[in-house]
């Protein structure tokens, strides 16, 4: 006789469907019809097949992902499930490899569990625990690679980059959300400018909005500024020198805040140096990651030098 395993009791199903079954050992679910046509006993299986007449009148996204509805679940083997906020938009996936970018940037790669759709520079919650739950911009580009890309910068203190410094490795399995955010590249008007100005590892969506509309063969000017206190807080250096000897129409500036710049960096802060370099925005795209303070004022400035509102694009990491 299969069972239904829900919040940590297991209950005989019988012939009942899951939902007869749950509330029948007085476990509150929500329903209505009971005849599979209002889908408010939505319920996913975290283990355990589903029949596929529970998945009826689902949309694709959702029956794929394991979402039944309880009325309709006769199950033929035992099953676990759990109520949609319980799992909804969270998904596994494996980290394959932890690199250090710089003393202070991890570049980590994960695979989700099951195929996963982003577009470049949105962000992923990352949950450590129930409770600690941060989010992270996703620098890889789908269309590009496999796996996901993320540059974790330490926090001094932090609870999750102490964690992923410390603890996390290659194999590990981890439970991230789905991508969200606006901060993405939308094709249409391939010859607009576009102004990236990053700090730390507020570089992860840039790269990857970048990297998007190069492979979109956006022909319009890319410009991308990238700004830390001194030489060691920079990364993926190469990789942009080589995208901008590639592509004329893309140029990288890394803008060193204290001390000296050697060669081939400017010095000075990262929106001074962008707003030199551009006075006139006007007509402009631009997305701005990175310390929320740098983001702030760079909103500002960039709607003074022209850019319209709905042309900035901004994600604060704070
Ligand atoms: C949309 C979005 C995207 C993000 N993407 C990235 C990303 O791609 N890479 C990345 O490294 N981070 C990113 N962040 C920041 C990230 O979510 C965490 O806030 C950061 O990793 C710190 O988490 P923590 O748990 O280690 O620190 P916490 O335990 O939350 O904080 C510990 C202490 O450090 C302070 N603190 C928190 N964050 C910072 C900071 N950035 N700099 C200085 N002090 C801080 C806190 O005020 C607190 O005092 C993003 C944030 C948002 C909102």
């Amino acid at each position: 006789m299969p069972k239904v395993k829900y919040g940590g009791q297991s209950y005989e199903c019988g012939e009942q469907s899951v939902l007869d079954c749950l509330t029948a050992q007085g476990v509150h679910i929500p329903s209505g019809c009971r005849s599979g046509i209002c889908h408010s006993c939505l319920m996913c299986a975290v283990d355990g097949a589903v029949p596929e007449k529970a998945k009826a009148g689902l949309k694709p996204t959702l029956a794929e992902q394991n979402y039944f509805l309880a009325c309709a679940c006769y199950p033929q083997q035992d099953i676990e499930v759990v109520l949609p906020n319980a799992a909804m938009g969270k998904l596994q996936a494996q980290v394959t490899s932890i690199e250090h970018l710089n003393a202070d940037i991890l570049g980590i790669r994960i695979k989700p569990s099951r195929p996963f759709e982003y577009k470049a520079g949105q962000f992923i919650n990352l949950c450590k625990d129930e409770y600690t739950v941060r989010s992270y911009s996703l620098a890889s580009v789908p269309e590009l690679e496999d796996e996901l890309f993320l540059n974790v910068r330490r926090v001094p203190n932090g609870l999750m980059t102490n964690w992923i410094f410390g603890d996390l490795k290659a194999g590990d399995t981890i439970t991230i959300s789905e991508a969200e955010g606006d901060c993405f590249y939308v094709t249409g008007n391939p010859e607009q400018n576009i102004l990236l100005i990053g700090s730390g590892s507020g570089l992860a969506p840039l790269y990857g909005i970048l990297r998007d509309a190069l492979r979109k063969g956006h022909s319009g000017k890319i410009s991308l500024y990238h700004g830390c206190y001194d030489t060691a807080g920079f990364y993926l250096v190469e990789e942009l020198r080589k995208l901008a000897q590639a592509h004329p129409n893309f140029s990288y500036v890394p803008c060193v805040s204290e001390g000296e710049a050697p060669e081939g960096y400017a010095l000075g802060m990262v929106l001074d140096i962008a707003l030199i370099d551009n006075p006139d925005l006007t007509g402009w795209r631009v997305f701005l990651c990175g310390n929320p303070n740098m983001v702030k004022a760079a909103q500002q400035k960039t709607f003074f030098a022209g850019a319209s509102m709905q042309d900035i694009f901004a994600d604060p990491f704070g």
